[in-house]
């Protein structure tokens, strides 16, 4: 069996490179604009008007001639927002009351603010020295953007500012890509279920339930498969059933053990290995692969490339491959392996068009003892305030210990080669 194993930004590089080409949305739907909200867009959303749509007040005050401050100027009439001004344009030596969000009368170019002025027996005098320059305290129409202008494009993820954008454009429903589905396999003898009575010595199956809360998080559907117990027989049963979904991920199964079995089977199903080991720690026996959907399609990938030009299958809702991970079945290493490459290419299948991990920079709060020949990924946990952000490594007692990665909320990563890492070192951290 050939090996493949990669430095991990090698592997992340492998990812991002597959997730870029062949990932991508396999469908598309319409939902209500609040139930779009973590959905991807699938449509651009474009203005449908200017915005500001007139030249908008950005003040309660007075709409004048910025020319005019130091005249005695005479209030004409007052506009709010909801209404526009009727009346003649703004003459030399008149002033219109304005209130925030109100149209700015024709003939006005700036608004002064309330408390820059006073106001006896209806004549309305700036503070005096007080400058005022032409268009201030206005947010001109078509400032913010111009109607036809793309104001979200396809690919973003609908949060709370971009639904506003979209609700600001009137878009009662939006187009977003369908979720890709997520085959989970959880492999191993020792794995029992939530509701199943237990042996001391046995196992409950976690990481199921944590990738298809990942799955989710990263906007794919989770669909939990039965256990494959460690024989070719249900292995190879549920990758049938699993190569079905958008993105298999097996966990368990894919280290150098008598009965991990989860490569062999893989390879059965005519997988191709872009990677079967990634130097990191934890996560070190990772697998990213990806096998062809048709057991029709069975045969030497020579062939398979020119089946592929058949139309039907370069239809973008029935793709040629499924990828697939093979993940370690300690629960830590399963979900730094979810953070660090199962998610991007998630993210891609979802359609969107961020999809790397994201690293942020922080000062460690409390050293660490170095030395590890591969990069390690440690649960930890950030936090920050106004005097920048720290990290401090969880105490866990290793890759098996859900407990301690709970009390993280990312993973520290600490280069390999490096003998000590001191208090105060800029380190990077991966977010999950
Ligand atoms: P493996 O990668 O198959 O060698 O599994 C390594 C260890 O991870 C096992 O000995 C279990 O303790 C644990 N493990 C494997 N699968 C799961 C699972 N689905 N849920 C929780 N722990 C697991
Ligand atoms: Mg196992």
């Amino acid at each position: 069996m050939s090996e493949r194993v990669l430095a991990f930004d090698q592997a992340l590089e492998e990812v991002l490179t597959q997730a870029r080409s062949g990932g991508g949305a396999r469908g598309v739907e319409v939902v209500e604009l609040l139930a779009g909200a973590g959905r991807v867009l699938a449509a651009a959303v474009v203005a449908d008007r200017d915005q500001p749509a007139f030249d908008r007040s950005t003040r309660d005050g007075y709409a004048v001639h910025a020319g005019d401050v130091a005249k005695a100027l005479r209030v004409v009439g007052s506009v709010r927002a909801g209404e526009s001004w009727t009346g003649a344009a703004l003459g030399e030596g008149e002033a219109i009351e304005i209130m925030t969000g109100a149209p700015v009368p024709a003939g006005a170019n700036a608004v002064v603010m309330v408390e820059h002025t006073t106001l006896v027996e209806g004549t309305l005098r700036v503070e005096a020295g007080r400058a005022l320059t032409v268009g201030e305290n206005v947010v001109p129409r078509g400032a913010e953007t111009v109607a036809g202008n793309v104001v979200l494009p396809v690919g973003r993820v609908l949060g709370a500012a971009e639904i506003s954008v979209a609700a600001s454009c009137g878009l009662a429903k939006v187009q977003v890509f369908a979720r890709p589905t997520v085959a989970i396999v959880a492999t191993g003898d020792e794995l029992v279920e939530l509701d199943e009575p237990m042996e001391t010595w046995q196992i409950r199956n976690s990481n199921s339930y944590a990738l298809a809360a990942l799955a989710e998080a990263a906007g794919g559907v989770g669909k939990r498969l039965a256990v494959a117990r460690d024989t070719l027989g249900e292995l190879r049963a549920q990758v049938a059933e699993g190569r079905e979904a958008d993105l298999l991920l097996l966990s368990g199964g894919v280290s150098m053990g008598k009965y991990d079995l989860v490569e062999q089977v893989l390879r059965e199903f005519r997988a191709e290995f872009f990677f079967t080991g990634a130097l990191i720690q934890p996560g070190k026996p990772v697998v990213f692969g990806r096998i062809p959907r048709h057991p029709e399609m069975r045969g030497s990938f020579a062939s398979l490339r020119m089946t592929a030009k058949n139309e039907q299958l370069q239809d973008r809702s029935a793709p040629a491959w499924t990828y697939f991970f093979g993940l370690p079945g300690n629960p830590v290493s399963t979900q730094v392996c979810f953070a660090l490459f199962v998610a991007p290419m998630l993210r891609a299948l979802a359609g969107r068009t961020e999809i790397a991990p994201v690293f942020v920079e922080a000062r460690l709060a409390e050293e660490v003892k170095g030395g590890a020949r591969v990069t390690r990924f440690l649960p930890a946990e950030l936090s920050g305030g106004w005097d920048g952000v720290e990290v401090r490594v969880v105490g866990w007692q290793g890759s098996g210990d859900v407990v301690a990665n709970a009390r993280g909320n990312g993973y520290v990563v600490l280069p390999a080669g490096v003998e000590h890492f001191p208090v105060g070192l800029t380190v990077r951290v991966l977010l999950r």
